[in-house]
């Protein structure tokens, strides 16, 4: 009894209560979905019509969960001290598969080696959303480049994809909770990124020119390398 009061008072922000929620209903959405494929493979089930839309239903459900909650466990008001870099490397490690499919060279250029303090889960699940947007904004044969650099006590991370680019009404939105120009989109990615950014004392800024691409960088508070 005793755990469960201290971790209902652990659970004291909307953010957390949002992230252990979406924790909880992804494992039972898995389930489903795996057993709806084994399902549509049955020659014998006749519902199967209406399997495809469940299937992409859930496919959408999944999709919006994992734009809150890529790495984010219940205890993710874990604070410690990291190296940015490594972070980075692990997100773009992550996403490479994603910027093979899509035919998009994933560059890196960490020149520097700053340290955080801050929860690393979190921030990882802010530079997710930002570099997948990069690729998904970037035709086949294009580049995202990530970059690490310091500036006074400030690490900076800028996101520089040779993508679509977005019109100067785009860029005054992009942020804005639920807007989305993506057939499936969630309108979710930034709007999370900016507030977990924003909740570590760092800013976001967004630079674009239609047709050429966007850059988005990141400024974030750094400490003592030991
Ligand atoms: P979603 O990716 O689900 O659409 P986001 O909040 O991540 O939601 O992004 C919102 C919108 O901002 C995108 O639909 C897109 O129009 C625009 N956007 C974000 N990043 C970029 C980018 N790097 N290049 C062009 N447009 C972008
Ligand atoms: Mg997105």
């Amino acid at each position: 009894m005793k755990n469960e009061i201290e971790r209902a008072e652990k659970l004291n922000t909307l953010g957390e209560l949002a992230a252990s929620i979406a924790h909880e209903v992804r494992n039972p959405l898995t389930v489903v979905k795996g057993f709806l494929q084994l399902m549509q493979r049955d020659d014998k089930a006749d519902n199967h019509p209406y399997i495809p839309l469940v299937l992409s239903e859930l496919g959408r459900a999944e999709v919006i969960i994992s734009d809150y909650l890529n790495f984010a466990k219940p205890e993710f008001k874990k604070l410690e001290r990291f190296s940015i870099s490594q972070i980075l490397s692990d997100v773009m490690l992550l996403l490479n598969a994603l910027a093979v499919k899509q035919g998009v060279e994933l560059v890196s250029d960490l020149k520097s080696e700053p340290f955080l303090f801050t929860d690393r889960n979190q921030l990882k699940q802010a530079f997710v959303n930002i570099i997948k947007n990069a690729i998904e904004a970037t035709p086949s044969g294009g580049t995202v480049t990530v970059s690490l650099s310091v500036s006074g006590d400030q690490a900076v991370v800028t996101v520089a994809d040779t993508g679509k680019g977005m019109t100067e009404e785009q860029l005054s939105r992009i942020g804005t909770l639920f807007y989305t120009t993506k057939d499936k989109g969630t309108g979710l990615g930034t709007t999370v990124s900016v507030r977990i950014i924003e909740s570590m004392q760092g800013r976001v800024s967004f630079k674009s020119e239609l047709g050429k691409g966007t850059e988005v960088t990141l400024h974030l508070p750094t400490v003592q390398n030991d």
